[in-house]
C-alpha cells in the first residue's frame, strides 16, 4: 500500500496541511517562451518590408529580452499560484540564468544596429554608436541598458558588496521598476514595430502587470500582514548557536501551510519595512496554531536571533515552497539534512509522527559537532511511533562516538544508505549548498531518478 499524501484524495488529517498550489514547472516554462515569442508574432503580422539582417536580429532578439525582463516581476514576486509547485530555489535558479541572458540580448540591441558599418571602417560603428547614446530621443532606452548592466551585475557580485542584503533588495527592486518603465517608454517612443495598436497594447498591459506585481509585494502584501499579526511566544536555545523561535497568531487562525514549506519572518518590524527573512516552518501543521523556526546564528540579523524576547510581534509573508511532503505520492522516504537543514525536515517528521505514518523513513543527519545536533531527544523517539532509524553523521566527533565519522560525500553517503537498499526511496536533502550538490550528485550516481530526489537551497537570491 502506498500512502497518497496528494491533497485532492486525502481525508482530514491533524492540522490539516495545505498542499502547495502553482503551475508544474512544464506549464510555467511553457508559457514563459510562449509569451517571450508572442511580441515576435505580433511583429511579423504586421508585414513591415524587412530592412537589413542585423536590424531585424536587434529588434527580434531586445523584444524577447525585454518580455523576459517583465516576467521576473512576476516570477520573484512571491506569487504561489505561479511558481508554488516549481520551488522557489529552481525559480530563482531560473531567474539568475534569465537574468545573464537577458543582459546579453540587451546589450547586443545598440551593437547589432552599429554592426553593419564595421565594414569598411570599424571607426563608422563606433561613431553611430556614439550617436545612438548622445540622442535624446533615445535617452530613456540608454538609461535603462545601463541600468539593466548596473542591476545585473550588483546581482551577480552581491555577496562581495560591504552593503546589507535590505539595501541591495531596495536598489534591485527600484532598478527594476526604472529599466520596466524606461525601456517601455523607449520602446513605444522609437521602437519600429511598437507603433501598431496590438504590439504597443501587448507592451503597455506587461509594464502594467510588473508594476503591479512589484505592488503587490511592497504594498499589498504588507497590508494583509498588518491584519494578521503573530506575537513571538517562546524563544529557547536548542543547540550549539541555534535558537527555536514559536509564534502564535495575536487573533483569528494561524495560516495552513504544508510541512516543510517556508515563510519570510519579520520580527519587531513594520510589514513595510524590508527587513524579513526566509526560514523554514520547523513545526509540523498539527501543531498549529503554533508555528515554529529554528535559526542559525549567522549574519547580521541571526546573529542576535537569541535576543528576540517573547512578546514580540511577527509578521509572515507566506507560506511557500514546495520542499514538502504534502501533494506527492510516496512510500518510502530518507531524509538528509546537513546542519539547520534539518528544520524543514523536522517539520515533516513531526507530521509524519502526528499522521502515523505507515511506511518506512529514515534519516542521515550530518553536522560538525555532536553539540550541533538539533531535536535528537525528539528524534529518537520517533523510533517508538513510527517505523524510523537515524544515522548521525559528525566531522568532528568527541571520542568514544558510535556515529559515523565524516562529511556528508558520497562515500559517507554510501555507507549510510547502504543498509536500505536503493528501492523506491523518495530523497528530501537540505543543507548548506556544497553538501546539497554532492548528496545529489551521490544519489544521481546511485541511478536515483531526479524526481525522486527534493531539495531546497537555503540561498535565496
Ligand atoms: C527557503 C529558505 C529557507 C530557509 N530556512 C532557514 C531555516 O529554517 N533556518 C535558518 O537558520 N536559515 C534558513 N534560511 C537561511 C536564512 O534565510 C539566512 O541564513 C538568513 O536570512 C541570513 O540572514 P543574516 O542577515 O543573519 O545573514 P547575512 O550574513 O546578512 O546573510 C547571509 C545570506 O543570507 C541571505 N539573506 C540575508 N538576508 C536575506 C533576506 N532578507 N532574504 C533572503 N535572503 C537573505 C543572503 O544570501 C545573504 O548573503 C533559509 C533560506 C531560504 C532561502
Amino acid at each position: 500500500m502506498r500512502a497518497d499524501l496528494r491533497g485532492d484524495t486525502e481525508p482530514t488529517r491533524p492540522g490539516d496541511p495545505r498542499s502547495p498550489g502553482g503551475l508544474s514547472p512544464g506549464l510555467l516554462f511553457a508559457g514563459c517562451a510562449a509569451l517571450c515569442l508572442l511580441p515576435l508574432l505580433l511583429a511579423a503580422a504586421q508585414g513591415e518590408p524587412w530592412r537589413n539582417a542585423f536590424r531585424e536580429l536587434s529588434s527580434g532578439l531586445v523584444m524577447v529580452g525585454y518580455v523576459m525582463t517583465l516576467l521576473q516581476f512576476l516570477l520573484s514576486g512571491r506569487f504561489e499560484w505561479l511558481s508554488g509547485r516549481t520551488g522557489i530555489d529552481r525559480t530563482m535558479r531560473f531567474h539568475q540564468v534569465a537574468a545573464r541572458l537577458i543582459l546579453v540580448l540587451i546589450v547586443l540591441h545598440p551593437l547589432l544596429y552599429a554592426a553593419p558599418r564595421l565594414v569598411p571602417d570599424p571607426g563608422d560603428a563606433v561613431a553611430a554608436l556614439q550617436r545612438m547614446f548622445a540622442a535624446p530621443s533615445l535617452r530613456s532606452g540608454v538609461i535603462a541598458w545601463w541600468l539593466m548592466i548596473l542591476l545585473v551585475a550588483l546581482a551577480v557580485f552581491r555577496d562581495r558588496l560591504p552593503v546589507r542584503y535590505e539595501l541591495w533588495r531596495l536598489s534591485h527592486g527600484l532598478m527594476a521598476l526604472a529599466i520596466a518603465l524606461l525601456g517601455t517608454h523607449h520602446t513605444l517612443r522609437v521602437g519600429t514595430y511598437a507603433a501598431d495598436r496590438w504590439l504597443a497594447a501587448f507592451w503597455i498591459a506587461a509594464t502594467a502587470l510588473a508594476v503591479l506585481a512589484l505592488l503587490h509585494v511592497y504594498v499589498v502584501k504588507p497590508l494583509l500582514q498588518l491584519g494578521a499579526p503573530y506575537r513571538v511566544v517562546a524563544n529557547r536555545k536548542v543547540a550549539d548557536r541555534m535558537w527555536e523561535i514559536a509564534v502564535e497568531p495575536e487573533r483569528g487562525a494561524a495560516m495552513r501551510f504544508a510541512p516543510g514549506q517556508f515563510v519570510w519572518l519579520n520580527l519587531g518590524h513594520s510589514p513595510f519595512s524590508l527587513t524579513e527573512h526566509p526560514f523554514s516552518l520547523s513545526s509540523a501543521p498539527a501543531d498549529r496554531p503554533r508555528l515554529a523556526f529554528t535559526i542559525k546564528e549567522s549574519g547580521d540579523f541571526t546573529r542576535r536571533i537569541g535576543e528576540v524576547a517573547p512578546g514580540t510581534r511577527a509578521y509572515l509573508d507566506g507560506p511557500h515552497g514546495n520542499f514538502t511532503t504534502a501533494g506527492r505520492r510516496l512510500s518510502r522516504i530518507v531524509f538528509i539534512a546537513g546542519g539547520v537543514g534539518l528544520a524543514p525536515i523536522m517539520g515533516m517528521l513531526r507530521q509524519l509522527a502526528a499522521e502515523r505514518y505507515p511506511h518506512p523513513l529514515r534519516l542521515v543527519y550530518g553536522n560538525r559537532v555532536e553539540t550541533q545536533i538539533l531535536y535528537r531527544d525528539e528524534i529518537e523517539a520517533l523510533r517508538s511511533t513510527l517505523d524510523f532509524e537515524v544515522s548521525y553523521v559528525l566531522s568532528e566527533p568527541p571520542s568514544g562516538w558510535a556515529g559515523v565519522v565524516g562529511e556528508l560525500t558520497p562515500q559517507v553517503l554510501g555507507r549510510c544508505l547502504a543498509p536500505f537498499g536503493i528501492g523506491d526511496w523518495t530523497y528530501f536533502v537540505c543543507g548548506p549548498p556544497p553538501m546539497m550538490t554532492s548528496v545529489e550528485q551521490a544519489l544521481r550516481a546511485r541511478d536515483v531518478a531526479r524526481e525522486r530526489i527534493v531539495s531546497e537551497r537555503f540561498k535565496y537570491d
